[in-house]
């Protein structure tokens, strides 16, 4: 180690050593996060909060999405909640720019929003994947679901990238997305969900290329399973064995045994034993490539799967 780094690390080490309070990571910046009133984005909402970001929650929940920032809110300045649908370019422009009229800027965009869709039922003579039956595939849920998952993000992408590019002093900026392991492998969902996912990692790629002279950057998360209400209530179908729809608005909450046995389930899969993959984790992820931190890091998809993709 050079003598400035050896500085540094002292420094470091003197102050951890007092015991002072860990570093805001977020501080002075401004976020957005789609789907943040529950789930995984709640988790991000509360980390970003924590680490001193004043976030807006773009969310079609309303009455959660309300709850939550009134929860964080600490008198409305630091946490506040709009009705967005992502799929709906009006909602996304307006979401941006009610941010930029509040806080005076954005500076990161979390594409957090995102629904899983039915299974297609197996065709009369096929059979039924891990995606369901791709010879009956329902193309009014194909596209319901890349709307919202690539659309939505893309569409965030543009309203973001515009407000970054706008911004007074110069642009910058960092856009994390929220795909998943269905972005990388196959039948790990629907065949819609795998199409979205893996969709939204190539246009974050193809973001990445082209915002980077503007000192954006560009990056995704890809969680394995989390026992969100969306996992949770995918497990419910399929353990009734039934097609209906796997997301919504508000399905009822789901039961401290239902997590539990969902989290089994997930744990019984990954590679890495001994830990389970909670919301908080993928939050940490994506306040990692949120704040500067990552400041070399574009185009990136971090995979946080306990090692089932490598396997
Ligand atoms: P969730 O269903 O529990 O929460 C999703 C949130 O998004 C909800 O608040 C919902 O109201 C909101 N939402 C849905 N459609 C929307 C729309 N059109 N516009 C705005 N908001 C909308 O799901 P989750 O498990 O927390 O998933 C969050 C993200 O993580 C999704 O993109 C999902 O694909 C991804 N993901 C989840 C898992 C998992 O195991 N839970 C794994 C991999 C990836």
């Amino acid at each position: 180690l050079g003598a400035t780094a050896v500085a540094t690390t002292n420094n470091v080490n003197a102050a951890a050593a007092a015991g002072a309070v860990p570093r805001r990571r977020l501080e002075g910046k401004v976020a957005i996060v789609t789907g943040g009133a529950r789930g995984i984005g709640e988790a991000i909402v509360r980390a970003f909060v924590r680490h001193g970001a004043r976030v807006v929650v773009a969310d079609i929940d309303d009455a959660a999405g309300e709850a939550l920032a009134a929860a964080l809110g600490l008198g409305g300045a630091c946490c506040s909640y709009v009705h967005c649908d992502v799929s709906q370019e009006a909602d996304v422009e307006r979401a941006v720019g009610c941010c930029v009229a509040r806080y005076g800027r954005l500076d990161v965009l979390c594409n957090n929003a995102g629904v899983l869709g039915r299974q297609d039922p197996p065709a009369a003579n096929g059979t039924k994947s891990g995606g369901g039956g791709i010879a009956s595939l329902d193309a009014a849920e194909f596209d319901r679901v890349l709307r919202v998952n690539t659309l939505g993000a893309a569409l965030g992408m543009k309203h973001a990238a515009r407000a970054m590019l706008q911004r007074r002093g110069g642009g910058g900026g960092s856009i994390v997305s929220v795909a998943s392991v269905a972005g990388v492998l196959g039948g790990m969902g629907p065949h819609a969900y795998t199409a979205s996912k893996h969709a939204l990692v190539g246009l974050t790629k193809n973001a990445a290329c082209e915002l980077g002279e503007h000192g954006i950057r560009v990056n995704c998360v890809s969680p394995f399973g989390v026992a969100t209400p969306m996992l949770v209530n995918a497990w419910r179908h399929r353990s009734h064995d039934d097609d209906e729809e796997a997301d919504g608005v508000a399905p009822s909450p789901p039961s401290d045994e239902e997590v539990e046995k969902t989290e089994e389930m997930v744990r019984g899969l990954a590679t890495l034993k001994g830990a389970t993959l909670r919301a908080a984790d993928i939050a940490e992820a994506a306040l990692f490539l949120a704040s500067d931190e990552s400041r070399y890091i574009s185009g990136h998809n971090l995979v946080v799967d306990g090692g089932v993709t490598t396997s």
